[in-house]
């Protein structure tokens, strides 16, 4: 892009007239002392020296102020220094001094974009090696006490392999949850939209996960019976990982013998609203706001058994932010959680 430089000639016409000024009071003063002052003379001798300088200062002004710019635009590589062509010779400091000030600007948020990354990075990497690091040692240690002789105790040797197995299996789902939101974050979100029966596929997360809900004695049900369909335009694997991870904090978080209800309820014409509701632990208010941050758990402690990767909420913010959707969430300590989020309604189905 090359950038229209103003031609200005204040510069030579002011210094011009100062030289010419001085070099007339001179001639007049001289000949005025040898007393042969012509005035003629001295206007002629006035004009011609204004010209003189006035094209040796234009010039030359041109020449320097034009190869110190070109200098400074190489330097910066504002503009390609072809584009800067010897055409507009200039004088005009404006529009360089304004070509900077952008340039500095630019460079500037350049800069603070990068700085915010590197923190992230920093950030990103201390989590996901801290989150990791528990689960290891846990899985070293039954091994390390097999080894030193706790594998010869057939039941002892049973229970440390299990717990050992839990470990990695601990350590598979954090990997899961980081491949993933690793992809949802850097690479966008690309979604495959199509028409389903969202009641069908809350079912099929109910069975898929009876059997977890089901160690807990928690029932997973819906608010009512939906004997109709109810048709939704939306990456269909996508939302099954959302009610998938609502579900699983649900049963995760529901005290024992608890329920968690879901329904979807019309919000608007032409979206719904699935609610997941739980009778559990609750959320106490202060940590609400930071619910959907990667990493973010209310026991920051790790010692309890419950937990996962601390992923599992910011997961379903990426899928439900990338559809254009919200998600919401109310809890009340010891009574329980709602998360909800909505959806776009179709009329039909496509398939
Ligand atoms: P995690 O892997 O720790 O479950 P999540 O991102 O899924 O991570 O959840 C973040 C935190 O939010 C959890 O550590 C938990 O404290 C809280 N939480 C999420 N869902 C519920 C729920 N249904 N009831 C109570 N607390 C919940």
């Amino acid at each position: 892009m090359a950038i229209q430089l103003r031609k200005s000639y204040k510069f030579a016409l002011r210094s011009s007239f100062l030289i010419t000024v001085f070099l007339a009071t001179s001639i007049i003063v001289f000949l005025f002392l040898k007393d042969e002052l012509d005035w003629l003379f001295v206007v002629l001798f006035a004009f011609i020296s204004f010209i003189i300088s006035f094209t040796i200062l234009q010039i030359r002004v041109e020449r320097f102020i034009y190869r110190r710019v070109k200098k400074i635009y190489d330097d910066v590589s504002l503009l390609e220094s072809s584009s800067f062509s010897s055409k507009p010779v200039t004088t005009d400091m404006k529009t360089l001094t304004q070509e900077i000030e952008k340039f500095a600007e630019d460079k500037k948020i350049e800069i603070d974009t990068l700085k915010i990354r590197e923190e992230y990075r920093k950030d990103f990497l201390g989590n996901v090696s801290h989150e990791l690091k528990t689960p290891l040692f846990t899985v070293q240690g039954y091994i390390l006490t097999l080894l030193d002789g706790a594998m010869n105790d057939k039941k002892i040797r049973e229970k440390y392999l299990e717990r050992a197995n839990k470990g990695v299996e601990r350590l598979i789902y954090i990997v899961k949850d980081l491949d993933l939101i690793t992809k949802l974050e850097v690479g966008g979100l690309k979604l495959e939209e199509e028409n389903f029966d969202i009641v069908e596929l809350i079912q099929s997360v109910f069975d898929l996960l009876e059997m977890k809900a089901s160690q807990k004695n928690i029932t997973l049900t819906f608010d009512m019976d939906y004997p109709e369909p109810i048709y939704v335009n939306a990456d269909r694997e996508k939302i099954q990982q959302v009610i998938t991870n609502l579900l699983v904090n649900s049963i995760k978080y529901g005290h024992p013998k608890g329920t968690t209800e879901v329904s979807v309820e019309n919000l608007i014409k032409n979206k719904v609203i699935v609610r997941v509701t739980d009778n559990g632990e609750g959320i106490p208010k202060q940590h609400i706001p930071r619910l959907f941050e990667r990493f973010y758990r209310v026991d920051q402690s790790g010692s309890r058994t419950e937990g996962g990767s601390g992923l599992g909420l910011s997961i379903v913010k990426h899928i439900i932010e990338a559809h254009d959707e919200k998600i919401y969430v109310e809890s009340e300590e010891d009574v329980g959680s709602e998360f909800s989020f909505t959806l776009e309604k179709t009329e039909n189905n496509s398939e």
